[in-house]
C-alpha cells in the first residue's frame, strides 16, 4: 500500500507537473538611454551593438510585450521551469557537480581553516532569509592584530545572483590559491602577511540552492524573499541604498530586477553593509557576477563618471586588469543604468574602490549563465593576476597613478 501511494505521489508530482516558462527575447535598443528604459523592467543579459538579449521570466516577458512591443525583434518560449518538491536535494545537474553547493562551500572553508589555522579565520557575516549562515573566510598573516585599522583590507564577494554559479567558484578558488601558495611564492606570502583578505563566496545561498534544487537549473536570479503579492525574490544587486530606486530597477515584486520594499530590506545585503562598515580597513572590493567578460566600475546608477583622481584610479585599474583577463573595462552605466548595486554603495558611501567582474562566458551563445564545469579552471586562471593586483593595491589605490 505504501509503495502504491509513493508511486501515485511520484506520478502526480512529475508526469502531470507543469511549470512556468522563461522566454528568450531580442530587442532593438539603439543607445544606452533606450537600454536604461528597458532595464527598468528586465535584466538585460547581453548588449551587442544596437541590440539587447535576455532570458526573462513570465512576469517580465508580459511587461516587455506591454511596454516595448515596437522594439521586440524576436521572442519565444525558452525553457520550462518545473516545480520542485521538499524531497528534492540541492545538487547540481549531472556534469556540473564540480560546482560547489552551499554545503560544499561550508566544508571547503572549514577544511581551509583547519589546514591553515594561523592564516585563516572562518567568518559568518549574517544569515540569509531562510536562515543559512552567510559564511566566508578571512585570510591574513598580519602579526599585529591590535593595530587592525592599519592593515589594508580587501573584500571579494560572490553570488549576489543565484544562477551565477561561476561567481562562487572564482573567490573560493582564490582562497585556496592564496593559502596553498603562501609558502611557495614570495609575492603571495608578502601580500597575505600585509593584508586582511575577506572572501564571502556565496552572498545569496538561498537563491543559489533554489536554482539547482532537484538537479534542474531554473534561471533564478534573486534571493528567496516571499513578497506581498505571492511572488518571490528581491534583486540583491538593486537593493543597496546608494541611489536606490533611481533607475534600472523595478518596484514590481515579480520582476527579476525588483529593488525590494526599501534599501537593505534583505538580510543578505544588510549583512554585507554591516560587515563592510565594521571593517574600515577595506579599501578595495570585487564583486563577482556572470556573464559577458566585463570589468565594471561606478557609477552604475547614473551616466556621470565619479570624476577627479578617483576616476583615473578606476580607469587605470580596470585597464590594467583587462590586460590579464581580456575582459572589457568600462563604466557600469555605459551598458545601461542600474541603481542600488553593491559598487555604487561601496564607493558612494565608503570610498571603496569597487569593481564588478562579469565573468565568462562572453555571450549567451557560449552558455550564458550555465557554461558548464569546463570553464571553471580557465576562468579562475584568467582572474588570478587581477585579484593579486587588487590585493596589492588595496594598500594605496592611488599609487596606481604613479606607474
Ligand atoms: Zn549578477
Amino acid at each position: 500500500m505504501k509503495a502504491l501511494v509513493l508511486i501515485l505521489t511520484l506520478l502526480s508530482s512529475t508526469a502531470f507537473a507543469s511549470g512556468t516558462w522563461t522566454y528568450w527575447v531580442h530587442l532593438k535598443a539603439k543607445d544606452s538611454k533606450t537600454r536604461s528604459e528597458i532595464s527598468k523592467f528586465i535584466h538585460i543579459d547581453q548588449v551587442i551593438d544596437d541590440s539587447v538579449y535576455a532570458v526573462v521570466n513570465e512576469h517580465d516577458y508580459k511587461e516587455l510585450k506591454k511596454n516595448f512591443s515596437k522594439l521586440l525583434v524576436d521572442h519565444h518560449p525558452y525553457k520550462e521551469i518545473l516545480p520542485t518538491t521538499d524531497m528534492d536535494e540541492f545538487e547540481f545537474p549531472s556534469g556540473d557537480e564540480k560546482f560547489h553547493t552551499y554545503q560544499e562551500i561550508i566544508d571547503k572553508i572549514k577544511e581551509l581553516t583547519r589546514t591553515y589555522p594561523n592564516l585563516t579565520e572562518e567568518l559568518t557575516i549574517g544569515n540569509s532569509l531562510e536562515g543559512r549562515n552567510l559564511i566566508g573566510i578571512k585570510i591574513s598573516g598580519a602579526k599585529n592584530p591590535n593595530n587592525k585599522f592599519f592593515i589594508p583590507g580587501i573584500a571579494f564577494l560572490g553570488a549576489h545572483h543565484a544562477r551565477e554559479h561561476l561567481s562562487v567558484e572564482v573567490p573560493i578558488m582564490l582562497a585556496s590559491y592564496l593559502l596553498e601558495n603562501y609558502n611557495k611564492d614570495a609575492r603571495i606570502k608578502n601580500l597575505v602577511d600585509n593584508r586582511e583578505i575577506f572572501i564571502v563566496p556565496m552572498v545569496n545561498p538561498d537563491g543559489a540552492m533554489y536554482d539547482i534544487k532537484g538537479k534542474k537549473y531554473k534561471s533564478w536570479r534573486k534571493n528567496r524573499a516571499q513578497n506581498r503579492n505571492g511572488t518571490s525574490g528581491v534583486d540583491l544587486n538593486r537593493n543597496y541604498s546608494f541611489g536606490w530606486g533611481t533607475g534600472g530597477s523595478s518596484t514590481s515584486p515579480g520582476s527579476d530586477v525588483f529593488m525590494g520594499p526599501k534599501p537593505f530590506s534583505e538580510p543578505e545585503t544588510l549583512a554585507v553593509k554591516e560587515f563592510v562598515e565594521a571593517h574600515a580597513n577595506i579599501r578595495v572590493l570585487l564583486s563577482f557576477h556572470t556573464f559577458s567578460e566585463l570589468i565594471l566600475y561606478p557609477w552604475g546608477g547614473k551616466y556621470d563618471g565619479v570624476g577627479g583622481k578617483d576616476q583615473q584610479v578606476f580607469e587605470k585599474m580596470a585597464q590594467t586588469m583587462s590586460k590579464w583577463n581580456r575582459y572589457k573595462p568600462q563604466q557600469a552605466s555605459d551598458l545601461y543604468i542600474a541603481s542600488g548595486d553593491t559598487c555604487d554603495w561601496a564607493y558612494g558611501t565608503q570610498n571603496i574602490f569597487c569593481f564588478t567582474f562579469e565573468l565568462s562566458p562572453k555571450s549567451m551563445w557560449n552558455g550564458g549563465f550555465y557554461p558548464g564545469a569546463k570553464v571553471i579552471d580557465k576562468t579562475f586562471q584568467a582572474n588570478v593576476n587581477p585579484a593579486l593586483y587588487l590585493i596589492e593595491h588595496a594598500a594605496d589605490p592611488y599609487a596606481v597613478l604613479n606607474n
